[in-house]
């Protein structure tokens, strides 16, 4: 199939609007995947992804489609995370398509999502085909959906196609629009080699699989390649399509989405948004907006039991193997013991892994409070950047604090406006503005610290606006704020994993918080413990246990032996599950309960 018949687009929604949907309906409209075959979701591949409806890794599928005006084409689809944490990997597979349907239900109107992405496919050019999705719904208010498209986009949606994805209904006119609407790839098959990695996949017999979009060139088995980011150079062993399942080819040329496999060892040589090259005949400048994942969100990972130590690093080294974002160090806790920090793109990602870490390889873990990264000018001059609250200096030492600030787009209802605000300021949120969708709805702009957005704050925001509001946000810079640590004390002495880092005007608050749940999870002991937060060497809340009183041990102790030894066994088996603590031991659940509290 020539250069001109060929359309490589993305479908782009918010959440549940039904994007997995559709690309199901078009998979199997065009006959890719016969209905005996079909899952449902077929491109949501990971269980996870599955269960929690969302994707979680861009995927792509090639469909051949015979249009009405007789013609055979060749239709790559790529699917894009839908998931702020993964807006990177979405822009990159964007810039592999030439257009994108922008998928709206009909029933909820624009999300934050559906604008955030449909900025992110303006940026990159694309052709965008608005598609209302749902109508078969009683409560579908369709032409609503248009003027809020129109109003708040700036996008014509006058011939916006009305659907039914799970009804089938108006998915010809879905495809006769991407055929029709969206340009066919530009770039000539002569020009030295320029590849786009979208994505890439670890394979144990194959090794790390590129997921590519061919700018200009070609790229055939026996060529050597070039990653331009590292100037590492492969043998391309395979390359290939998917439709839906990987499948040989002898080339991949211009304008087409495939797969190359080339011997590569380590997802980290198959960046997303690096751009392939041939080594012997190399493109002068990569292709624009490559990054390199940063992660955001940091988190001490302890498995409960310190013999699944080895357990978890293997685990967490499998997990990298297909995730070049996740970041893993060996970080040791005198309460916790030995573990490991790990960076994240965000917190759903470090939900993802965690969740992952426990139910695929069956690890018991604790997991430090969520945090983000911190720029600190000390007073010597130095600047350092700190993850974890137990590396920050000595308060004395430090001339000020930077965290870092994303600008949050909710979009909510307008009878949760003032909840929703005060919530915001209760984040330490600034306001930015207020935007009308329409009478009913309205989109408000805060910049606000990453920190409180990891916290609780969109459980908090669901729970404010039962489940009516939606967020977006995304990374603006660093800027200064008036931050501290607070270190937990048990017995006189600072439990390292429980030290968090908190605004001052939330720091007493916070403190008392923790301080009144360990009290109440602490068992007691024979002696007075005090349970006390700190800045610096200032305490700032205090709780004690009281000691036991003897009549009580008495019972326990006394007795005959072999009761006693039972005792002893036990005790035993108990402190798998206990921190010592000086000369306390701390239960998991003290760490757990605190650690949830947010
Ligand atoms: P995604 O998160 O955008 O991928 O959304 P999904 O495709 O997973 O769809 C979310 C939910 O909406 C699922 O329960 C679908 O069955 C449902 N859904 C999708 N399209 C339609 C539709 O046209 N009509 C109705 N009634 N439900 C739909
Ligand atoms: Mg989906």
């Amino acid at each position: 199939i020539p250069q001109e018949r060929i359309r490589n687009f993305c479908i782009i929604a918010h959440i549940d609007h039904g994007k997995s949907t559709l690309a199901d309906r078009l998979l199997e409209f065009t006959g890719t995947i016969s209905q005996r075959e079909m899952k449902e979701q077929v491109l949501d591949r990971m269980d996870i992804e599955r269960e929690r409806g969302i994707t979680i890794k861009a995927q792509a599928v090639r469909m051949i489609y015979k249009a009405d005006d007789g013609l055979e084409y060749l239709l790559n689809l790529i699917d894009t995370p839908g998931h702020v944490d993964f807006n990177y990997e979405v822009s990159r597979s964007l810039a592999a398509c030439e257009g994108a349907l922008l998928v709206v239900d009909a029933t909820q109107g624009i999300e934050a999502q559906t604008l955030a992405n449909t900025y992110l496919a303006l940026e990159h050019n694309l052709e965008i085909i608005p598609v209302i999705n749902k109508i078969d719904l009683p409560s579908a208010h369709p032409e609503e959906v248009k003027k809020e498209i129109e109003e708040v986009i700036g996008l014509p949606a006058d011939d916006a196609l009305l659907i039914s994805a799970k009804e089938g209904i108006g998915i010809k006119e879905v495809l006769e629009a991407v055929v029709k609407k969206i340009p066919a790839p530009k770039g000539s098959e002569d020009d030295p080699l320029r590849a786009l990695i979208f994505d890439s996949l670890y394979d144990s017999y194959k090794g790390a699989i590129a997921f590519v979009r061919v700018m200009e060139g070609s790229i055939k088995p026996g060529q050597t390649i070039k990653m331009m980011s590292t100037g590492k150079t492969f043998l391309v062993t395979e390359v290939g399509i998917f439709s839906p399942d990987m499948e040989t080819t002898d080339c991949l040329r211009a304008g087409e989405v495939g797969y190359v496999v080339a011997g590569i060892k380590n997802v980290k040589d198959t960046r997303v948004g690096d751009t392939i090259t041939d080594a012997e005949r190399p493109a002068q400048n990569p292709l624009p907006g490559y990054k390199k994942a940063v992660p955001m969100v940091f988190s001490g990972m302890y498995p409960a039991d310190g013999e699944d130590y080895e357990k978890l690093k293997e685990a967490l080294e499998k997990l990298q193997l297909n995730d070049a974002a996740l970041y893993f160090e060996p970080e040791t806790s005198a309460a916790l013991g030995f573990g490991f920090r790990c960076g994240f793109l965000g917190l759903l990602h470090m939900e993802i892994i965690q969740e992952r870490l426990e139910r695929e390889y069956d690890i018991n873990m604790i997991t430090t409070a969520p945090s983000v990264v911190y720029k600190i000018k000390k007073t010597d001059g130095e600047e350092i950047m700190v993850d974890n609250p137990t590396n920050f200096p000595d308060p004395s030492k430090i001339e000020y604090i930077e965290e870092p600030f994303v600008e949050a787009q909710i979009m909510l209802p307008t009878e949760y406006v003032g909840p929703v605000m005060e919530l915001c300021q209760d984040k330490r949120g600034i306001f930015k503005d207020m935007q009308y969708i329409n009478e009913k709805r309205v989109i408000l702009r805060y910049h606000m610290p990453l920190l409180e957005i990891i916290y609780d704050f969109f459980d908090q925001l669901k729970s404010r606006t039962r489940g009516y509001a939606s967020l977006d946000y995304e990374f603006i810079g660093y800027f200064k704020s008036d931050l501290c640590k607070v270190d937990i004390l048990v017995n006189g002495e600072i439990v390292d994993a429980l030290s968090f880092i908190v605004h001052k005007d939330k720091a007493y608050y916070r403190a008392r918080q923790i301080v009144e749940k360990l009290k109440e999870v602490i068992p007691r002991q024979l002696f007075e413990i005090p349970i006390q937060a700190a800045i610096g060497g200032r305490i700032i809340a205090r709780e004690t246990i009281k000691a036991l009183r003897k009549n009580v041990l008495a019972k326990c102790y006394g007795g005959d032996v072999t009761r006693k030894k039972k005792l002893l066994e036990k005790q035993k088996e108990g402190k798998k599950r206990m921190r010592q603590f000086g000369k306390v031991e701390l239960p998991q659940e003290a760490f757990m309960s605190v650690l949830k509290m947010g």
